[in-house]
């Protein structure tokens, strides 16, 4: 069976920006549950778990077609949270470092640049979604978007950063005010984590 890895932090570190109880209620509940229902559509055909959820992605012809769609749904659902919690986390690591800050200032410019781009795009997510900034094929970092629980893997981009912008994420702490959730995404942001994804990644 997959596995959720555990909060790198507690509950309530994220607060004022994120509260105690959206991060029990997303982690334990929402998480936790496309863990589950992955597991249980991979047991119900016997899988062996051969494979890292990654891999199970680009190997997702070898399952019956009639799963397929829960599976990929429910596996990105588990690899996007997994890349969420890295994304954030307390203790002010929101500047860019090392080698993601080089990278992030050749290919846009500036941090600043960057941050302007990256909730551009975060605020033309309609619906369910997530905001990424990726690796792609060529190298390169790129920000991009995507619906319901649609991993960057399915295109062969690897992603290195992500803000959830499905409403669970932040209603009970902004309602409506998605804009204020997505600025102060950049408040939590953790370049450290980001970093060492990246120089693994890249
Ligand atoms: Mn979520």
């Amino acid at each position: 069976m997959y596995e959720l890895p555990p909060l790198r932090y507690a509950l309530n570190a994220l607060e004022p920006y994120i509260s105690e109880r959206t991060v029990d209620i997303h982690y334990h509940r929402h998480h936790q549950g496309y863990l589950d229902k992955l597991n249980n559509f991979l047991n119900s055909v016997n899988y062996d778990y051969r494979y890292s959820l990654e891999e199970l992605i680009n190997h997702i012809d070898e399952f019956p077609i009639n799963i397929r769609g829960q599976i990929l749904y429910n596996a990105g659902g588990v690899l996007n949270h997994n890349l969420y919690w890295n994304s954030i986390g307390p203790g002010n690591k929101n500047i860019p470092v090392g080698t993601i800050k080089e990278a992030i200032d050749k290919e846009f410019g500036s941090f600043e640049n960057f941050k302007e781009e990256f909730m551009k795009q975060a605020g033309l997510v309609v619906g369910s979604g997530w905001t990424f900034l990726v690796i792609n094929g060529e190298g390169k970092l790129e920000i991009i978007n995507t619906s319901n629980q649609e991993t960057p893997y399915l295109y062969g981009l690897k992603p290195i950063m992500a803000l959830d912008l499905w409403e669970h994420a932040y209603y009970l702490d902004y309602q409506n005010r998605r804009d204020q959730y997505i600025s102060n995404f950049f408040q939590i942001v953790d370049f450290d984590m980001i970093n060492k994804l990246y120089e693994k990644e890249k």
